[in-house]
Parts: structure tokens; sequence; C-alpha cells
């Protein structure tokens, strides 16, 4: 049996998702006349309760655009230590908007107000840069999918306001925190300036994130993403993929969540392993006692046709997704009980 745990985006379109593609009706988007890109990002600002969408073809280059949308050259964002915007863009916010970033270490990638409050430059001492923006990720990925309680959102909220601050979120995965909590999609739109969704992650589509922003911001991030190359032409195909995922696969992230749960669980009772983070959604990361070699392990989940990731300073990831069957959680739970930790 193969089983593949390095990411959520390893997915592969459901046979529903390709159906959808087929049907889709499509246009040109550049001159806006997908009709399947625009009632996608109709209805996810619909659903948040904010003006616009623009749809993109990663994550990552939603994410940018809202960096340039807020900054200018010069200016520094703050945001967590763990935070993709800081570590797995290319170092992207520095080199297209010459932003540097404040680097706060939270609570296991999240931020509070009183930190946020802390990390801000003064504005009348121009040796420091403008600090103008903060971005917070919920779900946090390299910390291990935590989510951040909506009171603590709100409270950063605050302090943004109180120093004229823009408000990103770099919800890739904020799905996942919508089905794990009672947070409602309409109250993250009433405190964010931009919020970024991925939908080839936990949704299990191909390509595709959305950028929500206000529609006086709209041109100027048309523009943004224009210079980064981001503009498409027959991205209805991909529309029609997010737009299915919407309508089906969104209650289904609790059957990962409720996986990790069960992977944690077991990996705790493991002697092998030193330490596992609780799971709050969908990744589990752990490490091996010091005793256990983290190479022999990987390589001999590998044999039994297991992956998982190694995120390097004897971390190790497992996320769960939906093309993760219960057959293959049956067979990997049975794996790691067969273990013998002679051989790690
Ligand atoms: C995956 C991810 C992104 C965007 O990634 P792309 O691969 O560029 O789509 C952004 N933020 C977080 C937290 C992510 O996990």
């Amino acid at each position: 049996m193969q089983v593949n745990l390095i990411s959520d985006t390893v997915t592969v379109p459901s046979n529903g998702m390709l159906r959808s593609m087929v049907e889709a009706k499509v246009g040109d988007d550049v001159f806006k006349q997908d009709p399947s890109i625009n009632h996608l990002e109709q209805r996810v600002a619909d659903m948040f309760g904010m003006q616009r969408g623009m749809f993109f073809p990663s994550g990552t280059m939603s994410n940018q655009v809202a960096v340039g949308l807020h900054t200018n050259p010069g200016d520094q964002l703050i945001c967590d230590i763990h935070t993709h915007i800081y570590h797995y863009e290319g170092g992207g916010a520095a080199a297209n908007w010459g932003v540097s970033c404040s680097l706060v270490e939270g609570n296991r990638g999240r931020l509070t107000a009183t930190q946020v409050k802390e990390n801000i430059n003064i504005k009348s001492f121009y040796h420091t840069p403008k600090t103008k923006l903060v971005c917070v990720e919920n779900t946090c990925n390299r910390a291990g999918g935590t989510f951040y309680s909506f009171k603590d959102l709100k409270e950063i909220k605050s302090v943004c306001d109180n120093y004229g601050l823009g408000y990103h979120l770099d919800g890739a995965r904020l799905w996942n925190a919508l089905v794990e909590t009672d947070d409602h999609a309409r109250d993250y739109g009433k405190i964010f300036d931009t919020i970024s969704l991925c939908f080839s992650k936990g949704l299990g589509c191909p390509i595709g994130s959305i950028l929500l922003l206000d529609s006086n911001k709209y041109q100027d991030a048309l523009r943004l993403r224009t210079r980064l190359g981001g503009n498409m032409r027959q991205s209805g195909y991909l529309a029609a993929c997010a737009n299915y995922a919407l309508d089906h696969h969104i209650e289904s992230l609790k059957n990962d969540h409720i996986k990790a749960k069960e992977l944690v669980g077991l990996l705790s009772t493991l002697s092998i392993v030193g330490r596992v983070e609780p799971a709050e959604t969908n990744i589990v990361i752990f490490s091996l006692v010091d005793q256990c070699n983290q190479s022999n392990f990987v390589d001999f989940l590998d044999k039994k046709g297991i992956q998982i990731l190694s995120l390097g300073k004897g971390r190790l990831r497992i996320v769960t997704h939906r093309d993760y069957t219960d057959e293959q959680h049956k067979y990997f739970i049975a794996v790691l009980k067969s273990l013998d930790s002679k051989q790690i």
C-alpha cells in the first residue's frame, strides 16, 4: 500500500471535481469574461462578507500581493517566527516589496495583541522602519496546524486600528480552523483587511487560491498580480474545482482532524517517540528520542510505502488529507504498532 503523508497538497482531483472541470463555462479572465472565475470570486467574497475576491495560481502569490498592497519599500510587517510569508516565500516580502519582517515568537505560531503592540516601531522615531502591517496565519502550518481563538484575533485587530496598521490573514488552511471551531467566516471578513485562502490544501484542488479585499484596493491588487505574472486566461477550469470543493469537500476536513488526533494518541505511546505536539487540526509534528535515528525511521516507513516529511532540526511532520483513506489509516497504525524500536 502507498501512503503519502508529506502534505495535504498531494491530493488529486476527485471524479466529481474532474467532471466539474469538463462542464465548466470559461472565458478570458484577463478581460473579466470567465463566468466560472467571476462566480467563484463573488461567492467566496460573499461567504466572508467582503467586497471582492481575486483568484490566484498560488497562495504565495496571493500573500505577496497582500503584502505589496499594504506597504511601501522600507516598511516593516510584524509576524510570528513560523509564518509562511517569512519562511516559505523565497524572501518575497524583501525582494518584491523591500519590506522587512519583525519576527515575534508566539505561542505555537500565534501572536498576542500585547506582542504585536510591543513590536510596533514608534512613528516619530525616524531611525526605525515604519510598521505598516500585521500578518497572522490561521491555521499555522509550520507550528503544527494550530489555530487562534477568534477573541485573540479581535484583540490584535484593535491594536491594528489604534496604530493604523493593515491586518492580513494568511488563511491557507482557514477552512480547517472553521470546521474545528464555531467561528463564522463573516466574522473573519469583518476584522481583516485582506484574507488569502487556499483551495489546493485540504480542499483537494489541483491549483488555486483567492485573495479577499475591499473594492478600493481591487485595481491596485490587479496591477500587482499582473506584475507578478499571475493573470490567467481560461482559469475557470480551476475555479470549477474550487466551486466543487466548497460544495463537497469542506465537511470532510473533520475526518482528517480525527485521524491526526488518533495518530498523536498512538505516537505518544511509542517508546521511540520523544515529543509529540498536540494535533489541533490535520498536522502532526513530533520528534524521536535521542537514542533513535530519524533517517532510519523515515527509511523504515518508506520501505513500507509510507512517506512522511522531515522538517529539519529533529522535527518530523505528518499531514492528513482527503486522499488518506480509512484503509490507509488502519495500515499506518498497524505498521507503527508493529515497530521494533531496536530497528530504529
Ligand atoms: C501552502 C501555504 C501557502 C501558499 O502556498 P502555495 O503553495 O504557494 O499555494 C501559504 N500559507 C500557508 C500557511 C501555507 O501552508
